[in-house]
C-alpha cells in the first residue's frame, strides 16, 4: 500500500459534500479501519411502498442448501473416507431439532480457584456431506500440461541438482529462517557437509566465456527501454567488473512498442528434456568433476547447472553470454513509472486506463471506476472475440480486494441507504445502480450496462435528464458517479431474514507441553489483557460490539464462563472430543468492559493453572467445532484466534500422522503433500461458512506439523495462518505480538458472499483465494479482511464491442464489525479490442504473475510440480510468441522482442518458477512450503511483486540525511558491493547483509562494534544508536515494516558467513540452489521457446 503521499486529501466526491451531509468522509485510521459509520443516505423521500425489493438473488446469502452434496474429487486422492459414518443431513443455521443429550462434560481437578461445573447437555450437529474440491480440479482442466511427465529422480536425490548437501545444513540457520525452519541438531554447516563443495562465490571472469568476444565501449549503443540500472555490478573479492561478453545491437528503429534484445540469444539447450529426470548435478564451474568450458549458454556463474543431458564432453565452446545490463531491470522499470506516473493522481473517470504499477505511490480519485486498490487487471483492453483472446493467450484476469484499506487521504466508501426497499437493482441480473446504467425515457426507466435489460426506475428514485441524458442528480449520488460505494443492505440480505448479531472472537489457547515450555501461553495471556481493549470498532464507536470468549484445550477442551457477575472465571471441561458440544452458553460470550475483571483473573490464572501440564498431545478439528457451535448458538459470525503447537495427533475427529516425505519431491506424488491428509477439515470448514466462522490459525511447530491440513479451514473461511516455527519467547515475541495485535485490530466483514457480475461477452469462471464456492459464482467468506484478495478470472462467452466495452461490478454482502449488514459494490470500465497489440499494450505484468503464481501454485494439488512449472513457460512463450509474430515488425529471429507492458515478464515468471513451492530448497520444508502455497493464495499485487522479486537497497549510497527510501538494486550477487550495506525484503523475510569491506565506522555507527569480525552473525535487533546512520536504518526497517502485512523479522547476514547462504536464497536473478534458472538464462531459454512456436 502506498500510504505515503503527500498530497492533501481530496474528497473524491466534490462538492456535494455540505449539500448531502449524509455522506461521511472518514478518516483513516489502522486501529478503526476503513469502513465508514453507516450514515443514512437521505437522498430521497423515504421508500415508496410502490417499490419493493424482491428477495434479492444472487448477491444474497440463498437459505443453505441441503441438496445433493457437489462431487468430492479430493476424497479419493487422500485416499480418505473417514466420515462416511456421518449423516448427509442439513448442516446449516440453528440448533438442529435431534439434540443429543447424553453426555455430560468431565471435571478436571485442578488445584485453581477455577471449579469445574456441571454443563448443559450438548447440541449435536451431524456432519455433512464430504465437501467439493471441484473449483480444485476443475482448474486442471485449463491448464495444458503438455508431454510426457518426467520420471522421477532417485530418491538419493541425485538429478534433482545440488542441494542435497543443504538437508543438513539448516542447523545452521536461525529460527523462523525463511519461513521459521527448523534447527537440525545434527546440523552441520553448509559447506564440506558430505564431501559436498562450498557454494563459491562468483568468478566473473571466466576466461573461456570472455575470449571470443569483443567488450562493448563502455558508452556502446543501448537500447532506450532497456537501460539496466547504471551501477556497474559491483563484485566483492573478484577482480572489477569488466563485463567481457556484452555484446550490443544497435539500437532499433523500427519496433517503438516493444523491447529487442539482441546478440547472444544462440539456441540453448533444452531446459527440460523430457528423458530428463530433473536437472543434472552441477557438473562445471569451480567444483565437481568437469572443470570444462561451460557447456551451455555461458552462464556467468561457476554453479551453473547442465540444464541439457550431456554430462559428457563439453558441447562446443558457447555462444556470447548475455550483458545483464542489456536487459530489462525490474529496478529500472519501477523507477521510470515512479518517476512518470508518481506525481499525478490516478483519476478513474477513463474508461480502460492503466493504473501506475503497484510499486508506485499514487493517490486515487474516484471518478466513476474503482480504485486500483481495489480492483487490478492483467490487461486493460481485452480482445473482442475468443479467437483472439485464445491467440494471445494472456490470461484475463482481475484480482480483487474488495476490504481493501485505504491511505489516509482517500476517503472510504459512502454508505448510501435507500430505505426498506433496499439498493436499486437490474431486475434481471441483479447487477447493482452504477455509473454505467442509462437512463432513457426522461428519466423513467433505465437499461442496464450489463444484461441490456430495461428496467423501470421506482417513483421514490425518478429524476429528470439534463440535455445529455444524464440524470440532473448523477453528481450527487454515489452509486451514479463513483467506481465504490457501499449501500446498506436490508433484512432481505440477511441469514434467516434477520439482521446479525454483532460478531464475536474466541481465543482458543493450546496448553499442551510444548506451548508452555515455550512461555508461549504466558505471553500470549499477559498480551490478550491489554489487547482486548483494541478489538476493531466502527467509526467513532467508543467500544466494540464485539463480544470474546476464551478456551484452552491440549487432548480435552476447557471452556471458561467469565459473566461478569461471577468473582471468579469458572472452568468446565469436555474431554469427549469425538462429539464436541459447547457446555455453556451465558458467560461464555461476554463484553470486554462489562467482565474485565473476570477476563484479567482468568487470563493471569491459565498460565499458572497449566504451568506443570505433562500432556504432549494436542485434538484440532474439536477445538474449531466447540468455536463454531459456540458462535451458532450464539447466533453470531465471529472469528476463531487459534494458537497451536503440534501435529495434533490425540484419538479425535481429524487426527493426523506425520506424512512428511522429501523423497516424494519430484514425483508425481509430491502433489499429496499439498493435500489435506484427511477430508474433516474440509467438512468441518463447509460447516464454519455457513456460520460465518472465520479462522484465524498461529502455528508454533517444532517439527512437522502438516501445516497442508491445519490450514484448510483458515483458507477456506477466509482466514490467516501464521507459523513461527521453533518459537522460542526471547527470539520471536516481537513479531508474534506485531501480527497477533494487527490481527485482531483489523477490521473483517463476516458472513460475506462475493458476486462479480460481467457485461454480456464475458464472464467469471474461476476464482483463486482463501473462500469456499458451494456453486460456480457466489464466492462464499466466513470472514474476509483488509489484506485478502480475491483472483477472478474471465472468459469470452460472446464477441464484445469496441464500442460498448466491458464491465465489471463486484458487490460484496457482508456483515460489519458493528454487525451492520452492507454491500460494497466495485465497478470497472475495460477497453476491448479487435487489434492484438492494443491488448499488449494495455496488460500489467505485476497483476499477471499474481495471477499466473495462483494459477500454479493450486495446479502443484493435483499436477506433477514439473508440469506446472511447463505450463507456465508454455504459457509465456505462447503470450511473447503472439506479441512477435502479430505486433512487432518483422526482424531477425536472434533477436528476442518483447512487448514495453510485459518486458519483465521473463525475469518475474522466473521468480515464480523457482520459488519454493515450484522448486524447492533442500531447507526448504514441506510445511513451508505448504504455508507459503496458502499465503501466495490470498496475496494483492503489491505483495506477489515484492515476494517473487525481493527488494534490495543499499544503505550508503545515498546521503545520509534522506530520508526517502534508497533506490533499490537488482536482485544479484553482482550488484552487492563489499563496501556497503543491503536491506532485503520480500513481504516476510528481511535481511541486513554486510559487506566484508564495510567501513569501520559503519559497523561502529550500525553495531556498536570496533569491526565486520564482531558483528554477530544472525542478529535480530539493532542496537538503538543516537547517530545518523543507525537512526536512518532503523528508520527505514520500520518503514519496511510499516508496508508490510505481517511483521519482518529482522537477520544480520556477514558477507561469507554461512548465513548467507539463506540470503542468497533470495537474490532471483541468480541461478538458485535448488536448479532454478538465472535470468539470463531464463530469458535465452524463453528466446528458444518463443523461437520454435514461431518456426
Ligand atoms: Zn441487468
Amino acid at each position: 500500500m502506498n500510504v505515503n503521499q503527500s498530497i492533501p486529501p481530496v474528497p473524491p466526491f466534490g462538492q456535494p459534500q455540505p449539500v448531502y451531509p449524509g455522506y461521511h468522509q472518514s478518516s483513516y485510521s489502522g486501529q478503526s479501519g476503513s469502513t465508514a459509520p453507516a450514515i443514512p443516505y437521505g437522498a430521497y423521500n423515504g421508500p415508496v411502498p410502490g417499490y419493493q425489493q424482491t428477495l434479492p438473488q444472487g448477491i444474497s446469502r440463498a437459505p443453505p442448501s441441503s441438496g445433493a452434496p457437489p462431487a468430492s474429487t479430493a476424497q479419493a486422492a487422500c485416499g480418505q473416507v473417514a466420515y462416511g459414518q456421518f449423516g448427509q443431513g442439513d448442516v446449516q443455521n440453528g440448533p438442529s431439532s435431534t439434540v443429543q443429550m447424553q453426555r455430560l462434560p468431565g471435571s478436571q481437578p485442578f488445584g485453581s480457584p477455577l471449579a469445574p461445573v456441571g454443563s448443559q447437555p450438548a447440541v449435536l450437529q451431524p456432519y455433512g456431506p464430504p465437501p467439493t474440491s471441484a473449483q480444485v480440479t476443475a482448474q486442471l482442466a485449463g491448464m495444458q500440461i503438455s508431454g510426457a511427465v518426467a520420471p522421477a529422480p532417485p530418491s538419493s536425490g541425485l538429478g534433482y541438482g545440488p542441494p542435497t548437501s543443504l538437508a543438513s545444513a539448516s542447523g545452521s540457520f536461525p529460527n523462523s529462517g525463511l519461513y521459521g525452519s527448523y534447527p537440525q541438531g545434527q546440523a552441520s554447516p553448509v559447506s564440506q557437509a558430505q564431501g559436498h563443495p562450498r557454494i563459491q562465490t562468483p568468478q566473473r571472469s571466466a576466461p573461456s566465456q570472455a575470449s571470443s568476444f569483443t567488450p562493448p565501449a563502455s558508452g556502446g549503443p543501448r537500447l532506450p527501454s532497456m537501460t539496466g540500472p547504471l551501477l556497474p555490478g559491483q563484485g566483492f573479492g573478484g577482480p572489477s567488473v569488466s563485463q567481457p561478453n556484452h555484446v550490443s545491437s544497435p539500437p532499433p528503429q523500427a519496433l517503438p512498442p516493444g523491447t529487442q534484445i539482441t546478440g547472444p540469444l544462440g539456441p540453448p539447450p533444452p531446459m527440460h528434456s523430457p528423458q530428463q529426470p530433473g536437472y543434472q548435478p552441477q557438473q562445471n564451474g569451480s567444483f565437481g568433476s568437469t572443470r570444462g568450458p561451460q557447456p551451455n549458454y555461458g552462464s556467468p556463474y561457476p554453479a551453473a547447472p547442465t540444464f541439457g543431458s550431456q554430462p559428457g564432453p563439453p558441447q562446443p565452446l558457447p555462444p556470447k553470454r548475455l550483458d545483464p545490463d542489456a536487459i530489462p531491470s525490474p529496478i529500472q522499470v519501477i523507477e521510470d513509472d515512479r518517476n512518470n506516473r508518481g506525481t499525478e493522481p490516478f483519476v478513474t473517470g477513463v474508461r480502460g486506463q492503466v493504473p501506475p504499477l503497484v510499486t508506485t505511490n499514487f493517490l486515487v480519485k474516484d471518478q466513476g471506476n474503482a480504485s486500483p486498490r481495489y480492483i487490478r487487471c492483467t490487461s486493460y483492453n481485452i480482445p473482442c472475440t475468443s479467437d483472439m483472446a485464445k491467440q494471445a493467450q494472456v490470461p484475463l484476469a482481475a484480482v480483487i480486494k474488495p476490504l481493501a484499506r485505504l491511505p489516509p487521504d482517500e476517503a472510504s466508501p459512502y454508505v448510501v441507504d435507500h430505505g426498506e426497499s433496499g439498493p436499486l437493482r437490474c431486475n434481471r441480473c441483479k447487477a447493482y445502480m452504477c455509473p454505467f446504467m442509462q437512463f432513457i425515457e426522461g428519466g423513467r426507466r433505465f437499461q442496464c450496462c450489463f444484461c441490456s435489460c430495461i428496467n423501470d426506475v421506482p417513483p421514490q428514485y425518478f429524476q429528470h435528464l439534463d440535455h445529455t441524458g444524464k440524470r440532473v442528480d448523477a453528481y450527487d449520488r454515489p452509486e451514479l458517479s463513483l467506481g465504490s460505494y457501499e449501500f446498506l443492505a436490508t433484512v432481505d440480505y440477511c441469514k434467516n431474514n434477520k439482521f446479525p448479531s454483532p460478531p464475536a472472537f474466541i481465543f482458543m489457547i493450546d496448553v499442551s507441553y510444548n506451548a508452555i515450555r515455550t512461555g508461549l501461553v504466558r505471553l500470549l495471556c499477559e498480551e490478550l489483557k491489554s489487547l482486548l481493549d483494541f478489538l476493531p470498532r466502527e467509526g467513532g464507536a467508543e467500544e466494540s460490539a464485539i463480544r470474546v470468549g476464551f478456551v484452552t484445550y491440549n487432548k480435552v477442551l476447557h471452556f471458561y464462563n467469565v459473566k461478569s457477575s461471577l468473582a471468579q472465571p469458572q472452568m468446565m471441561v469436555v474431554s469427549d472430543v469425538a462429539d464436541m458440544f459447547v457446555p455453556l452458553l451465558d458467560g461464555f460470550l461476554v463484553n470486554v468492559n462489562e467482565s474485565r475483571a473476570v477476563i484479567t483473573s482468568l487470563l493471569d490464572q491459565i498460565p499458572e493453572m497449566f504451568a506443570d501440564t505433562r500432556e504432549t498431545e494436542t485434538v484440532f478439528v474439536p477445538v474449531i467445532q466447540a468455536g463454531m457451535e459456540a458462535l451458532k448458538a450464539a447466533e453470531c459470525a465471529g472469528k476463531l484466534f487459534l494458537f497451536h503447537t503440534s501435529l495434533p495427533i490425540a484419538e479425535a475427529p481429524g487426527k493426523l500422522k506425520n506424512r512428511d516425505d522429501r523423497k516424494l519431491i519430484n514425483t508425481d506424488k509430491e502433489k499429496t503433500l499439498f493435500q489435506p491428509q484427511t477430508g474433516a477439515y474440509q467438512t468441518l470448514a463447509k460447516e464454519c461458512v455457513a456460520q460465518g466462522c472465520c479462522i484465524d490459525l498461529f502455528l508454533f511447530p517444532n517439527q512437522y506439523v502438516d501445516v497442508a491440513t491445519l490450514s484448510v479451514v483458515p483458507q477456506l473461511t477466509g482466514g490467516s495462518v501464521y507459523k513461527y516455527a521453533c518459537f522460542q519467547v526471547e527470539n520471536d515475541q516481537e513479531r508474534f505480538l506485531s501480527d497477533l495485535r494487527r490481527d485482531v485490530q483489523k477490521v473483517v466483514g463476516f458472513d460475506a458472499v462475493m458476486r462479480v457480475r460481467t457485461s454480456t461477452g464475458i464472464r467469471a469462471v474461476d476464482f483463486f483465494g482463501a473462500f469456499y464456492m458451494s456453486n460456480t459464482t457466489d464466492v462464499e467468506l466466513a470472514g474476509l479482511d483488509g489484506d485478502k484478495t480475491v483472483t477472478v478470472e474471465f472468459k469470452h462467452d460472446d464477441r464484445l464491442n469496441e464500442e460498448s466495452g466491458a464491465l465489471l461490478q463486484c458487490a460484496l454482502l457482508y456483515t460489519s464489525c458493528a454487525g451492520q449488514r452492507r454491500l460494497r459494490i466495485h465497478n470497472l470500465a475495460l477497453n476491448c479490442c479487435t487489434q492484438l497489440a492494443d491488448l499488449y499494450r494495455n496488460c500489467e505484468t505485476d497483476t499477471l504473475i499474481n495471477y499466473m503464481a495462483k494459477f500454479a501454485y493450486r495446479g502443484v494439488l493435483n499436477s506433477p510440480v514439473k508440469a506446472v512449472r511447463d505450463t507456465l513457460i508454455t504459457q509465456c512463450a505462447q503470450i511473447l510468441a503472439c506479441y512477435r509474430k502479430n505486433c512487432a515488425s518483422p526482424s531477425s529471429a536472434g533477436q528476442l522482442i518483447l512487448p514495453e507492458c510485459m518486458k519483465l515478464l521473463p525475469v518475474y515468471l522466473n521468480c515464480v518458477l523457482k520459488s519454493d513451492v515450484l522448486q524447492p530448497g533442500a531447507e526448504v520444508t514441506t510445511d513451508d512450503r505448504a504455508y507459503v502455497r496458502q499465503l501466495v493464495t490470498s496475496m494483492d499485487v503489491a505483495e506477489t511483486n515484492v515476494f517473487f522479486y525481493p527488494r534490495l537497497l543499499p544503505l550508503t549510497k545515498s546521503p545520509i540525511e534522506s530520508t526517502t527510501e534508497p533506490p533499490a538494486v537488482r536482485a544479484s550477487e553482482e550488484r552487492l558491493s563489499n563496501g556497503d550495506m543491503y536491506l532485503l525484503e520480500n513481504g516476510l523475510n528481511l535481511f541486513l547483509w554486510v559487506g566484508a569491506s564495510v567501513q569501520q565506522g559503519v559497523v561502529q555507527s550500525l553495531f556498536s562494534v570496533s569491526s565486520f569480525s564482531q558483528i554477530t552473525s544472525g542478529l535480530s535487533v539493532l542496537p538503538v544508536l543516537d547517530n545518523p546512520l543507525s537512526k536512518k536504518v532503523r528508520g527505514l526497517i520500520d518503514s519496511l515494516r510499516a508496508q508490510r502485512s505481517r511483521y519482518m523479522k529482522l537477520i544480520v547476514v556477514k558477507q561469507e558467513d554461512k548465513l548467507e547462504m539463506l540470503f542468497k536464497h533470495f537474490l532471483v536473478e541468480d541461478k538458485s540452489l535448488s536448479g532454478g534458472a538465472s535470468y539470463v538464462d531464463f530469458l535465452c531459454h524463453m528466446h528458444k521457446e518463443i523461437r520454435q512456436l514461431l518456426s
